[in-house]
């Protein structure tokens, strides 16, 4: 596992995302443009937003969107999660906060990314007393120098917007806020057919009837690639089980049929 807030461009790309097209399209001018064509933001008479919090239930793409976004713009992408920068020593939390956007404004273009930024802004005056409210205040101070912050594009991620401190959420901080719902059926396929990208699915298999189907009702993107892995789990069961009668070796490639995901969806 890479080093927490170690920075590399990733290597999740738009195709792996399924759905969320508005958020493409808006983090395609909100970053991706910005990033590679800037000649064209020049002159545009108004400041665009450099700050964005991706909201909504669990498992539903937000780290993966900040991904593909950073892949797309041929950023560097720093992912930090909150509650790790609240387990330091007093006073090294402020640090640690410098530290990473010193480190994000050397590797710019960059995406910095906050997973749990909730974990950091419980609304001040209530729990987490004065360590957080340092830690916020400094991660104000960050946010801010927006002149420094130059090709620091931050993004921040959580399942609990009302927890946030309102401070947080002013133009220039996390200023775009971008709900990340659970999927639509059709989204579901979308998903499915993402996922499907690097397997070997079976033609016969229907994967748009599959994501429509009620078992998949209220399933978030992460369960859907958990009944992906599942299917994978079952074609190989079913391999490993005919190479052991027919003594053959497990030459061709694994193909994922319809009774594969018969079998994931009872799991
Ligand atoms: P959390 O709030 O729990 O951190 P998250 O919204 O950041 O969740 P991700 O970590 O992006 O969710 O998603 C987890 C996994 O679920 C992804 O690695 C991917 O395999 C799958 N997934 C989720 N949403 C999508 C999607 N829209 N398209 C394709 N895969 C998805």
């Amino acid at each position: 596992a890479r080093r927490e807030g170690f920075s590399s461009i990733p290597n999740v790309k738009w195709e792996d995302v399924g759905g969320l097209d508005s958020l493409r399209h808006d983090f395609n001018r909100y970053i991706v443009m910005r990033v590679k064509k800037p000649q064209y933001y020049e002159g545009i008479g108004m400041n665009l937003e450099s700050g964005f919090l991706l909201f909504g239930p669990p498992g539903c793409g937000k780290t993966l969107i900040a991904k593909a976004v950073a892949n797309e713009a041929g950023a560097n992408f720093i992912h930090i999660k909150g509650p790790e920068l609240l387990n330091k020593y007093v006073g090294e939390s402020e640090l640690a906060v410098r530290t990473l956007f010193n480190r994000a404004r050397t590797c710019a273009p960059c995406v910095l990314f906050f997973d749990e930024v909730d974990a950091l802004t419980t609304k001040r005056g209530k729990e987490g007393g004065w360590v957080i409210e340092r830690l916020l205040n400094q991660l104000l101070i960050e946010l801010d120098g927006a002149e420094q912050r130059r090709g620091v594009f931050v993004i921040g991620a959580t399942n609990r917007p009302d927890v946030m401190d309102p401070a947080l959420l002013r133009p220039g901080r996390f200023g775009k806020l971008l709900y990340v719902p659970l999927p639509s059926p059709d989204d579901r396929v979308l998903i499915l057919k993402a996922l499907a990208r690097n397997k070997h699915i079976d033609s016969s298999v229907d994967l748009s009837a599959i994501g429509r189907m009620d078992a998949c009702e209220n399933l978030s993107g992460a369960d859907l690639a958990e009944l992906m892995n599942e299917a994978v789990m079952a074609a190989l069961d079913e391999k490993l089980a005919s190479i052991e009668t027919t003594c053959d070796t497990l030459t061709d490639t694994l193909t994922i049929r319809t009774s594969h995901f018969e079998v994931a969806l009872t799991k």
